[in-house]
């Protein structure tokens, strides 16, 4: 598989390269020179997720890894189901959070970790990220007990959940998280230090798992065939999936799916308050405004990093951009839609809701809706509880952590001593 970076054509990596560097020159991210269509879709679609999975992975990826290599990444990845869910006749919801944090980003995060172990030729590798909540935890159990390889976390100390840090504050091994006495912006920057440190950088093996990674964008693009293929043939026709956006992977992903050959009529781009992209396709003109703060956070992005991806392949592809659907919701509304969710016997949460809201105003008689469930309702348990004025359940993936303690260090906004950290494992 060869891909060129969209700000300067000239770079051109194989997938190796572009799973260990993640962004190309100029902060430049990575796009497939070519996306063939797949000419075995029925056969692909009779077969189980991870035999699928792998060979619609290896038609991409090619003879840079043998399939039986990524047959066992995929068997390694994706440990977990993707069901579709009936929540109206013509609604169905794809449930993504059945992985071990509880949210989609374990597909991609599990995907990601199996690559780099397999291309990991030169010794130690330090993977070291910042975060809000859910890429951290995906990234600490995507890599826990793996060889060779180092997990550094920076999270802002008392401002994520306390059942989040529960998540992944309690593994130990080869996973060091460090709770720092600053916001997220301050953990982000000295990442960004540390990166900038190529004594460090070189002494370390430095990675970032960052979201960006090409390698992420090829594990969703499967549960998009996953979903399909439990669809019926009625189901199928006609299809409109509507996607919760926030840097707007997920929905790269699914237009990748469709790029292949995925026989998906369109896609809507949801959003919350955060609403770039909405304004951007009514309006034609790109004006990211200063992020707000919503119910549904792990959409709080207002300069959606994936966006050039999507622009790149319609205009390979040669679609309109008036194609696609899009929506934003504010924070009342999501209440609202939730609750009417619940009553239909669907339990939700933010994401998922915005998502379903638009198809039930987007779709047509004709149409059958799919939206994509990106987190478990027990991860928003609050919000959830509140709004429905009722508990309720807590899954054992979550449970189980809450009585462990929690391994984290403390560290004040000092890079010195992350540096020492990073110098010291
Ligand atoms: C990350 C995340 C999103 C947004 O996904 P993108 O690929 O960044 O658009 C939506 N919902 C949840 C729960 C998430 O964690």
């Amino acid at each position: 598989m060869n891909l060129y970076n969209i700000i300067d054509n000239s770079e051109q990596v194989s997938f190796q390269q572009a799973v260990k560097q993640g962004l190309g020159r100029g902060q430049g991210l990575f796009f497939p020179e070519t996306i063939t269509p797949l000419d075995n879709i029925d056969e692909l679609l009779a077969m189980n997720l991870v035999d699928r999975s792998a060979e619609v992975l290896s038609h991409l990826i090619g003879d840079e890894l043998s399939k039986e290599a990524i047959h066992g990444i995929v068997a390694n990845a994706f440990t977990f189901e993707a069901p579709v869910k009936k929540v109206t006749d013509q609604i169905s919801a794809l449930e993504l959070f059945h992985g071990p944090t509880l949210a989609f980003k374990d597909f991609g995060g599990r995907f990601m970790a199996q690559c780099l172990a397999q291309f990991n030729d030169d010794g130690k590798i330090t993977i070291l990220t910042a975060t809000s909540g859910d890429t951290g935890a995906a990234v600490a159990h995507a890599f826990y007990g793996m060889e060779n390889i180092n997990v550094v976390i920076l999270y802002p100390k008392g401002k994520i959940s306390p059942l989040q840090e529960k998540l992944f504050c309690t593994l130990g091994g080869n996973i060091t998280t460090v709770a720092i006495e600053g916001t997220f912006d301050d953990c982000q920057a000295m990442v960004k230090k540390a990166f900038d440190d190529q004594e460090l950088k070189q002494a370390i093996g430095l990675n970032s798992a960052n979201s960006i990674n090409i390698s992420r964008l090829l594990a969703q693009i499967c549960y998009y065939f996953e979903a399909f293929a439990q669809l019926d043939a009625a189901q199928r026709n006609n299809l409109v999936v509507s996607v919760p956006s926030g840097n707007f992977g997920d929905l790269t992903a699914g237009l990748l799916a469709k790029a292949l050959g995925l026989p998906i009529k369109r896609f809507i781009a949801a959003t919350n308050e955060n609403d770039t992209v909405p304004r951007y396709l009514a309006e034609g003109t790109w004006s990211p405004k200063p992020t707000i703060a919503t119910l549904s956070n792990a959409m709080d992005v207002s300069q959606p990093n994936n966006w050039p991806r999507i622009e790149e392949l319609f205009k390979v592809k040669g679609w309109s951009l008036s194609e696609l659907g899009y929506g934003k919701l504010s924070d009342e509304e999501t209440k609202s839609v939730l609750k009417d969710l619940d009553k239909l016997g669907y339990l939700c949460e933010p994401h998922g809701a915005i998502a379903y809201s638009e198809l039930t105003k987007q779709l047509k008689d004709d149409e059958t809706g799919l939206f994509l469930c990106t987190a478990h309702p027990a991860k928003f348990k609050e919000s959830v509880e509140a709004i429905l004025g009722r508990d309720i359940f807590i899954p054992e993936a979550l449970a189980s952590r809450a009585d462990l303690d929690l391994l984290s260090k403390e560290f004040p906004v000092d890079f010195a001593k992350v540096r020492e950290l990073l110098m010291s494992l």
